[in-house]
This record gives structure tokens, C-alpha cells and sequence, in this order.
């Protein structure tokens, strides 16, 4: 990306290696959670479940069990695809979790029905979550070229702290996440083993799984505070260049 170049236009080598620096863990930290998600979904896709209930069976079961009639479940091409779309009313499935009775598949398509479950009751994060969305998503994608425009022309100054606080929108989105995704895996565990769906020696590899997937949005969240970090370093150091 060419933004990361941006420590070189003359803001000091000390202050472009450390927000260098600050980018690259961040990368790192979502690479490796990234890798380990995939090699424990794995492991846990070989592991077939003793209900022998595919992903599919399972999100319809659990939808009904709950009370939820008006949320679809279907089919979605990739891989770790699987999401609820709550405007659609659909919990959609990758293949490899819709067909598959294994651990691995039962646990993401029970999750996916804890996020149905949150929907269905209101639940307060996920709410925070969709009204700072319009903000966040324009400030994840927008925030830093706001930023260097503030740097690079001096009368618009003003519009360095604007960046940050709408990039700082983008963070509390990815931190706001947190909160809902661990407890979607929470009451996936917790129904999935009210349902007899899996059992205790299951429930062990179903938690693997989930707490692997939930390190990747803990990764993506310290990565975007580190990004936000560098993005307040960047602006400092214009504006002691400009001292
Ligand atoms: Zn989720």
C-alpha cells in the first residue's frame, strides 16, 4: 500500500520506523490468527459429530428452538464465509459448514445463530455496532488521506483532528465487535450443549474452534488502535517539523 510509504516524505526516520513498526505487528498479529483459525477449523472438519447433524440441520434447529421462525438459513460459496445478514433475515453457510456434521461445522453454524439470537433480542452491543457503522466505515476507508490532506495544507489544518476522530470511529467499531462476537460463541456453546447437539468431549473442540475465530477480530482490533497510534504519531511529527 502506498500509504505506508509515508514515513519517508520527511517527517524523521524515528517516527516513520515506529509507525512502520506499529503497521507490521499489527499485520503480524492477523496473519498468524488468521492461520490458526484455518488449522483448527481443520482439524476439528475431520472430527465427525456423534448427532451427525450437519451445519445446516443444526442453524435450522437452534432457530427453531429459539423461537426465531423468519430467519432463512442458505448456502454461501467460500470459505469462513459463514455470517447472519440481519437486514436479509438469513444465516448463510459456507459449504464446508452447511453440509459437514463435523465439530468444526456445527460450532460456526451455531454461532451464527447466536448472532440470529442477538438480532432477535436487541441486543445492546450489536445495536452500538450498527448505528456507528455509517461513521466507522468511512473513517476506516477516508480517515488517513484526511489526515495528510490536514498535513500537507496548512489552512485546513482542522482537518487532522477531523481524521483521526473519524478513523478513531473505524477502531471503536472493531472494538465494539468484541463484545458481540464473544458472546454469539458463548450461546452457541451454551445451546449447542442444552440441545444434547454435542457432547462434553465435543463441546471441548467446538470451544477451540470459536475461541480461534474470536482471536482474529481480537487481532484485527489491536491493529487498528495500533493503526490508530501511528496515525496520531504521523500527525505529530508534521506538526513538529512545522515548529
Ligand atoms: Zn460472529
Amino acid at each position: 500500500m502506498s500509504v505506508t510509504n509515508y514515513g519517508g516524505y520527511g517527517y524523521g526516520y524515528g517516527m516513520g520506523g515506529m509507525s512502520y513498526l506499529l503497521v507490521l505487528i499489527g499485520a503480524a498479529l492477523c496473519l498468524i490468527t488468521s492461520g490458526l483459525v484455518k488449522s483448527t477449523f481443520n482439524r476439528y472438519s475431520r472430527i465427525t459429530a456423534m448427532s451427525h447433524m450437519t451445519g445446516c440441520e443444526v442453524a435450522s434447529s437452534i432457530l427453531r428452538k429459539e423461537g426465531i421462525y423468519d430467519v432463512k438459513v442458505e448456502r454461501i460459496e467460500g470459505s469462513l464465509t459463514d455470517h447472519f445478514d440481519p437486514a436479509a433475515k438469513v444465516v448463510r453457510l459456507s459449504s464446508a459448514v452447511y453440509d459437514s456434521d463435523s465439530v468444526a461445522a456445527i460450532s460456526v453454524a451455531a454461532h451464527e445463530c447466536g448472532h440470529a439470537m442477538q438480532h432477535n433480542e436487541d441486543y445492546f452491543p450489536l445495536k452500538l455496532r450498527s448505528a456507528i457503522l455509517p461513521a466507522a466505515s468511512f473513517g476506516s476507508k477516508y480517515g488517513l488521506w484526511i489526515v495528510i490532506a490536514g498535513l500537507f495544507i496548512s489552512f485546513f489544518r482542522p482537518l487532522v483532528f477531523i481524521g483521526i476522530v473519524l478513523f478513531a470511529f473505524g477502531v471503536l467499531f472493531q472494538i465494539v465487535t468484541l463484545p458481540v462476537e464473544f458472546d454469539a460463541s458463548h450461546r452457541a456453546l451454551v445451546t449447542l450443549s442444552e440441545m444434547g447437539i454435542l457432547g462434553d468431549e465435543e463441546s471441548e473442540g467446538a470451544r477451540k474452534v470459536l475461541r480461534s475465530a474470536a482471536m482474529t477480530y481480537v487481532a484485527s482490533a489491536a491493529a487498528s488502535i495500533l493503526s490508530l497510534i501511528r496515525l496520531i504519531l504521523i500527525s505529530r511529527g508534521g506538526r513538529s517539523r512545522r515548529d
